[in-house]
């Protein structure tokens, strides 16, 4: 049997801890942008020979399959998955204490490999053993499934059986990088380890936070903390570092992370003042460049930029690629999505018609339905020039208002079934993002302003000479150039403006962009639409790619 830490990783690795990874479509291990960032990081690593393993859990019935009904009612299907097909048990085994209980893990291994020939081995712990008692076989099953207990049971397992299976591995770590808090718990045991010495741990472990929001960060009730981490000296660490009142994984993590970075420059921000004292920096977001560019422009820039996938740098000179090969490399993969499209559904959408995209997790702040505000405006730029739109998502099983809102955008599709192509595709996974990103003429982005942390979709389009038209909230604020490189709906982020006035600029400038600016270039100037697809890739692409990103948390935090 194969051995983890064979290979390039003999010395000492970061230990890369991440309650999602999206390695492939098929490894249903991940739920959105956070899992996806994951996998970017583990494909970046892998090209540049970065000497890191990453650990998470197996999620045996995935996150979910989404299906819908002809009301855009949600029904969630578990997957069943064969994870034999894609990597290999290991021999070793670890124990964690669940509070009387002793729950036996194994861990998977997923050797990421990189077309340079180097590979990062992924490391998935699961606890469905026949040793283990039936409620904690199922721990690894679902992922963001089951209440509050399941889920602290899940970062218990992440947390302490990672650390510890990274050890039975053979693994030497230097150190530890928890992607968000929800793996914060491995600092307990190593604090265990070091005899409770918070600075020797805190030199050791790196923290990315990821929610721009009080409420999104992970937080448990001691009661429930205590029935299963029954020892008083880590109930008495847990409170200390974690918070009196509640156990706070963030506040945690922040206490024993030397490096804690936000996810974009605004988010850092953000997250200074959500948690003063503590030094927060910033490394932004990036995709990575060769998974997230179609087959199309992946052999564009072969020819015209070799070298571009390990040096996405290379991309600043995309204008010297012309005007007709970018335009026929889009027209394929448009040719391709919308083919995808109508076979799949039966709505008719055709190549020429300016198609726009809108594809994320469906909640209520990234307001999936906010281009319905004013249908007799968006009726006015249809009569203009034809749209189509496109849209995928799905709601978290208990997110009531996120599946609300993907039946009220079915009710917006019926309404102007006669005037406009609208579609809502099911089940969005890696997959369809792909197609979609690279597929549609521009990208659609529409939260509320400040509560995208960072957001990536829009660089995958850009990957693929799509124009992103955003709301100036995270990664866009960064990458936002009026009118050369893409649009902005709504106000600069610094222009003082209640909430309301905020709206009412943002749906003014979605709905006059589109008429005035957008539906004429697109239709009439075409030249100019070339010049901003162009932009997209030499601005966008070049900058916003998870290599720069790893290139950074390599001198910043990991050396
Ligand atoms: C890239 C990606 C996301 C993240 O998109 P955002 O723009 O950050 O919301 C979510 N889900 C899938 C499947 C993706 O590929």
């Amino acid at each position: 049997m194969m051995r983890a830490s064979e290979g390039v990783l003999s010395g000492q690795s970061i230990a890369y801890f991440s309650m999602e990874i999206g390695l492939l479509s098929e490894i249903p291990t991940y739920s959105g942008g956070l899992g996806v960032l994951a996998g970017d990081t583990i494909r970046s690593a892998a090209d540049l020979n970065i000497p890191l393993v990453g650990v998470s859990l197996l999620s045996n019935r995935g996150y979910f399959r989404q299906t819908l009904d002809s009301q855009g009612g949600q029904t969630e299907h578990g997957v069943l998955w064969e994870p034999s097909k894609f990597m290999s048990p290991l021999p070793e085994e670890v124990k964690v204490k669940l509070g009387a209980r002793e729950v036996k893990l194994r861990a998977w291994l997923y050797p990421c490999k990189s077309h340079t020939g180097s590979s990062v081995p992924v490391i998935f712990l699961d606890t469905n053993l026949e040793e283990n008692h039936e409620e904690d076989r199922g721990i690894c099953d679902y992922l963001y499934g089951g209440d509050e207990s399941y889920r602290f049971k899940q970062e218990l397992v992440l947390g302490i059986g990672g650390v510890r299976m990274l050890e039975a591995l053979g693994f030497s770590i230097r150190k530890y990088h928890m992607n968000e808090g929800h793996s914060s718990l491995l600092a307990l045991e190593l604090l265990r380890q070091n005899g409770t010495n918070i600075s020797e741990v805190r030199k050791r472990c790196i923290f990315t936070t990821h929610t721009p929001v009080e409420a999104g960060h992970d937080k448990f009730d001691y009661k429930l903390v205590e029935s299963l981490i029954p020892e008083r000296e880590d109930l008495k660490i847990l409170k200390k570092l974690g918070g009196e009142e509640k156990l706070n994984m963030s506040l945690f993590a922040l206490n024993l992370s030397a490096y804690i970075n936000g996810v974009t420059k605004q988010h850092s921000r953000i997250s200074q003042q959500l948690f003063p004292g503590y030094q927060i920096q910033a490394i932004t977001n990036g995709v990575h460049s060769y998974t997230w560019t179609s087959p199309f422009f992946r052999e564009l820039y072969d020819r015209y930029l070799p070298g571009w996938a390990n040096e996405p740098e290379l991309l600043v000179r995309a204008d010297g690629i012309p005007d007709d090969e970018i335009w026929a490399a889009h027209r394929n993969a448009k040719k391709a999505l919308i083919d995808y499209v109508n076979q799949g559904t039966g709505v008719g959408m055709d190549y020429e018609t300016l198609t726009l995209g809108f594809a994320r997790r469906m909640t209520e702040y990234k307001r999936p339905a906010f281009i319905f505000s004013e249908l007799e405006r968006l009726r006015k730029i249809n009569e203009k020039g034809k749209l189509q739109l496109i849209f995928a998502g799905k709601a978290h099983p208990k997110d009531e208002a996120g599946k609300q809102l993907i039946r009220e955008i079915f009710g917006y599709m019926e309404e102007l079934k006669a005037e406009m192509k609208i579609v809502f595709l099911e089940n969005y996974d890696m997959e369809l993002a792909s197609r979609m990103v690279a597929g549609v003429d521009l990208w659609l982005n529409t939260p509320q302003r400040p509560f995208e942390a960072s957001g990536t979709s829009g660089m995958k389009a850009a990957h693929n000479g799509v124009i992103n038209f955003s709301v100036l909230d995270g990664w866009w604020i960064e990458g936002w150039i009026e009118g050369v490189n893409g649009w902005a709906i709504g106000p600069e982020p610094d222009e003082p403006l209640s909430e309301e006035e905020c709206r009412a600029c943002e749906i003014n400038d979605l709905y006059n962009k589109l008429y005035y600016i957008i539906v004429p270039t697109y239709y009439k100037r075409r030249d100019e639409w070339f010049k901003l697809m162009n932009n997209s890739i030499s601005m966008i692409a070049y900058y916003f790619n998870s290599h720069r990103m790893m290139r950074r948390y390599v001198t910043q935090a990991y050396l």
